[in-house]
């Protein structure tokens, strides 16, 4: 039975142990953790025990957040000299840093992360807070001079951007800790206050961040943690405290944070699920490795895995079995153990959904090529189908994100064909090419309706050194170091009218 531990003393202010041995989580209100009055149970995705309760908010704990930060925290943060507010990160990093064995136990226990995956999280969140200092150069403004138009001849304007004052961020199950830090990072740089409401799969690693970050010096009154359900948002997403809203999540809750939230500024990060491209002359030994990765990397549990494969007709037979040669040496199981590719889904109900998807694709045609098997309640093999390019427009696996270790695989007559195939999904997010002849690559950059295009890789997003983003149902906006201050700034033109006081020549 799994069971959660945590070593640092650091962390003994946000949870108390329950009779049962289980750790209790409280939120954090604007400078104090607090406890609810009601409670979740999260479990492990390796065996399904229950390791953590969550309390949930109270209406009045919510409201209290929400006030104090409003009128006390978001002056706080934006009056602290923006040199100090990247100290707070940089410390935070350092924490990260000293805490890294709690930090990666919390993603391998709670988010079924591999060892591997989950150190890799934690050192992703840590270059992201050092290298918010690229993000701070995009914080400009505007100098307009007047005297382009005589009605505004004699004054003068500059445009500059300020915070929108409180960013709320939800965050998704898949890069719990990453995520929460990536849009801290951006919010923060541009002055604002910070709540932040996790997944309730895995709010673990989020609790804890929130506590180093209290303690790297965060202003209190500007930083609360909310664990409640998504469903229980629709009143705190319509507040007009709040001034933008950054969302990673599926397509799904996307459409109803922006139906329920109002006018605001966002961020929708949504689903996506990637097309590779392979053309006749790539190098099918590299391509088929770095798909293979594609596809099962977390489980396939990453908006930027790949799902649908489309490759040329002369070397389809030929990248086919080599992707089934790479997918049956995965090793899946327990993520503890070192030697471990691929661990668990999230939940069961992901492997009941990816087992479904594989009936659907098999009753319209479609012929398992690799994998196939579940495991166990959550976990199973991953699996590559081929679809008849025909019937591939019908296939659950093609219309919707089926967020687990399963692709499609078709062949294609041309680069014309692959545009068309791929852009009829609904969703747009990245897609990846390999080969080599520029006139074909160059037709699908230009073609290809997706947010960010991999040359000979797999898509990854990582820190967010280059921006990524989706377009269609993949969402609205870009992260990426830099490219998200202007969702949580606004600007405002200050005009300077110097008519009639003589000045204006000596300007
Ligand atoms: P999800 O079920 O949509 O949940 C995401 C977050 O939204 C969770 O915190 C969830 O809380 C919350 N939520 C659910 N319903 C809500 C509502 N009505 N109002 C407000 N918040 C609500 O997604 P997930 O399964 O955690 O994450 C996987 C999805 O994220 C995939 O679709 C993936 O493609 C996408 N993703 C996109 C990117 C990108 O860069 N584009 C990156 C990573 C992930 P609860 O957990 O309490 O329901």
């Amino acid at each position: 039975m799994v069971k959660l531990e945590i070593y640092s003393p650091a962390f003994k202010e946000i949870y108390r142990v329950d009779g049962d041995g289980i750790p209790v989580f409280k939120n954090y209100i604007a400078g104090e953790w607090v406890e609810g009055k009601a409670f979740y149970d999260v479990r492990s995705p390796i065996d399904q025990s229950v390791i953590a309760r969550i309390s949930i908010p109270t209406l009045g704990d919510i409201e209290r957040a929400l006030e104090i930060i409003y009128k006390y925290g978001r002056w706080d943060i934006r009056n602290l000299p923006g040199y100090k507010r990247l100290n707070v990160l940089h410390r935070t990093a350092d924490l990260l840093e000293s805490n890294i064995d709690d930090m990666v136990n919390s993603l391998v226990l709670n988010a079924g992360k591999t060892l591997g995956a989950a150190k890799g999280e934690v050192k992703a969140s840590i270059d992201r807070l050092r290298r918010s200092d690229l993000d701070l150069r995009k914080i400009q403004g505007d100098y307009i001079p007047g005297d382009w138009s005589d009605e505004t001849t004699e004054t003068e304007a500059i445009v500059r951007r300020e915070p929108v004052g409180i960013v709320l961020a939800i965050t998704p199950f898949n890069y719990p800790l990453f995520d929460t830090v990536n849009k801290l990072a951006y919010s923060v740089i541009a002055g604002n206050a910070f709540i932040v409401k996790p997944s309730s799969l895995d709010p673990i690693p989020v609790a804890m961040f929130i506590r180093l970050l209290e303690l790297a010096g965060f202003p209190r009154r500007a930083l609360a943690l909310l664990m409640l359900r998504g469903s229980d948002m629709e009143k705190i997403l319509s507040d007009p405290r709040i001034g933008a809203i950054s969302l990673t999540g599926s397509t799904e809750t996307g459409l109803k944070v922006l139906k329920s939230a109002g006018i605001k500024q966002f961020i929708m990060e949504l689903g996506g699920g990637d097309t590779a491209v392979v053309l006749s002359d790539a190098d099918l030994e590299w391509s088929a490795q770095r798909i293979a990765r594609g596809i099962y990397s977390y489980s396939g549990q990453r908006c930027d895995a790949i799902k649908l494969i489309l490759a040329e007709e002369p070397i389809y037979d030929k990248i086919k079995s080599l992707l089934v040669e790479e997918l049956r040496k995965v090793r899946v199981g327990d993520p503890r153990d070192p030697s471990v590719d691929m661990g668990p889904l999230i939940e069961a109900r992901a492997v009941d959904e990816m087992v479904r998807a594989i009936e659907d694709a098999v009753s319209k045609g479609g012929r398992i090529l690799a994998g196939g098997k579940r495991l166990g309640d959550t976990y199973i093999e991953p699996t590559l189908i081929e679809a008849p390019k025909d019937k591939l427009g019908e296939m659950e696996l093609y219309r919707r994100e089926i967020f687990a270790p399963i692709a499609v695989i078709t062949s294609v007559r041309d680069v014309e064909e692959v545009a068309e195939i791929s852009n009829r999904r609904p969703y747009g997010l990245d897609a990846a090419i390999f080969g080599k002849d520029i006139n074909k690559i160059r037709y699908l950059i230009r073609h290809l309706e997706v947010g960010a295009i991999y040359i000979n890789d797999y898509p990854r997003h990582g820190i967010g050194y280059y921006p990524f983003g989706g377009r269609k149902n993949s969402g609205i906006g870009r992260e990426g170091i830099g490219y998200a201050i202007e969702y949580t700034t606004a600007y405002k033109t200050i005009v300077y009218n110097y008519k009639g006081k003589g000045i204006w020549e000596y300007l």
